[in-house]
């Protein structure tokens, strides 16, 4: 029998339930939804987790998608699913917790007596410690973003190699490989052994077809590459970059893209433009560096000095 908060599945079976969290303002009791996928057969066992960023709903897009495919008499070993990580986020549509303002993926591995969000990033992380595979479903929040999973361990990890072959196995085509913040589940749960990859799954408001399609497939492809499903993987060569510039707006007003997402860009390349009200050209932007056009803000307004769009650099395939 395998248990995941109130959810408690035997070989062979399926079942969701709730992981008991804590409390809301109202003192209700509060859970994230789980299920448990129990392969009829012995195997490894795979947590995946989706919305630990309030407004990234794509991977709850491909839970929703994927957990009804799964038939746990075809499957060797555990699926273990938590569809919905930043309830609170989630339940007004914004990125960072607003219990305690803070981004969940930065508190990994929480603390159990922590603040609003260490504690949820504890309960999940105990879930993950369960697992050898651990895929953690994001997206370039509301910002447009190629689809890519980051390897966030850094490249001198022990796990570094298995993490790469975890994001080339997913598969989306691009690969940001570099050593991440401290607290994200990707950079954390390799130091317990466990490749672990932190999908950005394109980047939209709401839901995006094509890319909760690349994560739909890319967890089949682990569940056949890692021996849960029959079937072969054939591994495709991915676009992977480790540097990653990003460029803000050197004066306020309106921007204009001349680079499309996935776009190669040249050092001295024009990235955008920013007018006034009026279409009177205030700046342009070039690359500093020579790379792929990876992530650009979605609302055509900035101040000075604010986010624009960001550069893959140092490219290579693997
Ligand atoms: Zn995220």
């Amino acid at each position: 029998m395998t248990t995941l908060g109130t959810a408690s599945a035997a070989p062979g079976e399926v079942d969701t339930g709730r992981l008991p969290v804590g409390e809301t303002r109202d003192g209700s009791q509060f859970g994230l939804p789980v299920a448990v996928v129990n392969g009829a057969r012995e195997g490894k066992t795979l947590y995946i987790q989706a919305v630990s960023d309030g407004d990234e709903l794509n991977g709850l897009g491909v839970v929703k998608r994927v957990v009804p495919q799964l038939a746990p008499e075809e499957l060797s070993g555990t699926i273990l699913v938590v569809g919905l990580v930043n309830y609170h986020a989630f339940q007004v549509a914004e990125h960072r917790n607003p219990v305690d303002d803070t981004k969940m993926n930065r508190t990994y591995p929480g603390n159990e007596s922590g603040t609003s969000s260490e504690r949820i990033a504890a309960a999940t992380f105990e879930i993950a410690s369960r697992a050898d595979l651990v895929l953690d479903l994001h997206q370039g929040s509301t910002s447009q973003m190629l689809n890519e999973a980051r390897v966030r361990c850094g490249p001198r990890h022990r796990l570094h190699d298995e993490c790469l072959e975890l994001a080339k196995v997913f598969s989306c085509g691009y690969v940001l490989d570099q050593k991440g913040p401290d607290g994200q589940l990707a950079r954390t749960a390799p130091d317990e052994g466990i490749p672990t990859i932190d999908p950005e799954l394109g980047g939209c408001v709401g839901w995006d077809e094509e890319s909760i399609q690349f994560g739909v497939d890319g967890v089949f492809n682990v569940l056949r590459y890692y021996g849960f499903l029959d079937g072969d993987v054939e591994l495709e060569s991915q676009t992977r970059a480790t540097g990653f510039d990003r460029y803000g707006a050197p004066s306020g007003g309106l921007v204009t893209f001349r680079r499309d997402l996935g776009d190669e860009v040249d050092a001295g390349d024009v990235l955008f433009e920013v007018t006034d009200v009026f279409g009177k050209l205030k700046a342009e932007v070039t690359a500093d560096r020579t790379g792929i056009f990876w992530r650009s803000r979605r609302l055509p307004q900035v101040a000075t000095g604010e986010y624009v769009c960001s550069v893959g650099t140092d490219v290579d395939q693997y």
